[in-house]
This record gives C-alpha cells, sequence and structure tokens, in this order.
C-alpha cells in the first residue's frame, strides 16, 4: 500500500530493500513517521527489523529504494550526520565512565561547551528517574537503571528521530511494564519522534500510536495497536498476536 507523501512525514522510508545473498531482509518496504509520532515495528525475529533501523541510521547500505528524513533522500548523508539516534538492545554503556560521562558523550563528541553539557546531563537524568545520578560508576547501577541511562545517552545529542531496537529486552516482566508506560509518557512530554522495534506486542501496543507488523522483509500490517488488534489483515498477523485462526 502506498500513502501520499504527508508534509509532516519526519521519515519516509521508500521502497527500502536490502539482500543479504539471495534473501532479502528488508523487501521494498514503506512507512512514514510523523513527527512527535511513536511507531512500533513488530515481528518475530529475522523479519527484518533491526535491519530497517540500521537503513534508517545510515548503518546499513540500501540495494534499492531511499531514507528521507523532513524531505530529504539521505543517501548521501553518513550516519553522524543524520541527527538519529539509535539505542539498541545490549546498549553498552561504557564502563570506564560514570554516568554523566556515558549521557555526555554525544554531547562532547558535537563540541558543546562543558556547562551546557553539565546542564542537559542534570536535565536528561532528572527526565529519565535518575536525578543526582551522574557521578555514580556504571558498574553499580542495576539492570532498568542501565537501560534508563542509556536512554538518557540516546536523548541527549537531541536526535530529530530516535530509534529504538528491542529498548527493554533484557529486563524482566514487571519492569518492562513500567518502564514503557514511563516512556510513552517521557516521549509525548519531549514530543519527541520515535522508532521502536519490538518482537513483544504488549510493549508494541503499549508504546506506539501506530504498529508496523513485518514480516520476512516485507509489511504485513499497519495500523494503530486498536486497529491491528480487532482486525488482523491476515492469518499471519492473528496468528502473530496470538490468536486461533
Ligand atoms: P530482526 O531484527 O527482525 O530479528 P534482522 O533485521 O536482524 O531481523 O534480520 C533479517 C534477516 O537478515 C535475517 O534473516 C538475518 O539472518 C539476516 N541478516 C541480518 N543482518 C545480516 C548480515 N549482516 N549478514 C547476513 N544476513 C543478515
Ligand atoms: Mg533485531
Amino acid at each position: 500500500m502506498t500513502s501520499p507523501l504527508s508534509k509532516r512525514a519526519l521519515l519516509r522510508v521508500e521502497d527500502a530493500t536490502v539482500r543479504f545473498g539471495p534473501r532479502a531482509a528488508l523487501d521494498a518496504v514503506t512507512l512514514e513517521v510523523a513527527a512527535h509520532e511513536t511507531v512500533c515495528v513488530l515481528g518475530p525475529s529475522g523479519s527484518g527489523k533491526s535491519t530497517l533501523l540500521r537503513a534508517v541510521a545510515g548503518l546499513q547500505p540500501l540495494d534499492g529504494g531511499r531514507v528521507l528524513l523532513d524531505g530529504a533522500d539521505q543517501g548521501a548523508v553518513p550516519a553522524h550526520r543524520r541527527g538519529v539516534g539509535l539505542m539498541f538492545q545490549d546498549h553498552q554503556l561504557f564502563p570506564q565512565r560514570d554516568v554523566g560521562g556515558n549521557v555526555a558523550f554525544g554531547p562532547r563528541m558535537h563540541k558543546v561547551p562543558r556547562e551546557r553539557r553539565e546542564a542537559r546531563v542534570r536535565e536528561l537524568l532528572d527526565l529519565v528517574g535518575l536525578p543526582g545520578a551522574a557521578g555514580r560508576a556504571v558498574g553499580t547501577l542495576s539492570g532498568g537503571e542501565q537501560q534508563r541511562v542509556a536512554l538518557a545517552r540516546a536523548l541527549a545529542p537531541e536526535p530529530r528521530l530516535l530509534m529504538l531496537d528491542e529498548p527493554l529486552g533484557q529486563l524482566d516482566r514487571s519492569l518492562r511494564e513500567r518502564l514503557v508506560v514511563e516512556l510513552r509518557e517521557l516521549f509525548g512530554r519531549l514530543g519527541t519522534t520515535v522508532l521502536a522495534v519490538t518482537h513483544d506486542q504488549g510493549e508494541a501496543f503499549a508504546l506506539a500510536d501506530r504498529v508496523v507488523v513485518m514480516r520476512d522483509g516485507r509489511i504485513a500490517q499497519t495500523g494503530t495497536p486498536l486497529d491491528v488488534w480487532q482486525r488482523p489483515a491476515s492469518a499471519f498477523v492473528a496468528r502473530f498476536l496470538g490468536f486461533e485462526n
């Protein structure tokens, strides 16, 4: 299905194709994310979710199609100039830096002056619910706390698009459910534009304004969580959501 290029689309992915050998990890994927929208890509392992995010970030070259941010083709734009933040599942904080040093990493790379950097770190740590943690050693943090620091680090350079790849994948269910609610509230408050990936439908439905279901490198369905839940577009989507066919 093609949708008209809406003026408000912050991200537009157009017929994006990525092949690994004979297999297409992405097969002519087209999708849009509007400014301030949270879109969750949902799908089984191997369906191409991470490849999609990496392609948008500029870490994975396309074999076909294109990526536009604010209407501008990113084909010739290197990853560090795209203004997108990407947070991986294994968020890998820098163990030799304290919490503040981790969060300040992006702004330091972008030569933000020290005073503004420190104010930004304080502000972000407040936002993610870790006030006053700047001086703590990474090794003393719990898994959930590390996840929050990784999120603050991804937000620090003020990306125009924040992309999360299984951001809560390594946490236990109760913590995940709590963090998802907090994230949704946080993104709403900041007006962040988010493209997140998960294989957990509960997480996707709780976080997303819109859900994109992927299968074998293609989009199987796009809609609001309620749409997809009430009207799965195919037997695959229904099965993936846990309905009997
Ligand atoms: P997901 O994130 O949905 O689990 P991926 O995007 O990681 O899926 O992978 C999609 C498909 O592409 C899988 O079949 C995977 O094995 C393959 N793939 C991903 N990255 C590479 C790579 N660097 N080299 C070869 N095949 C890859
Ligand atoms: Mg993945």
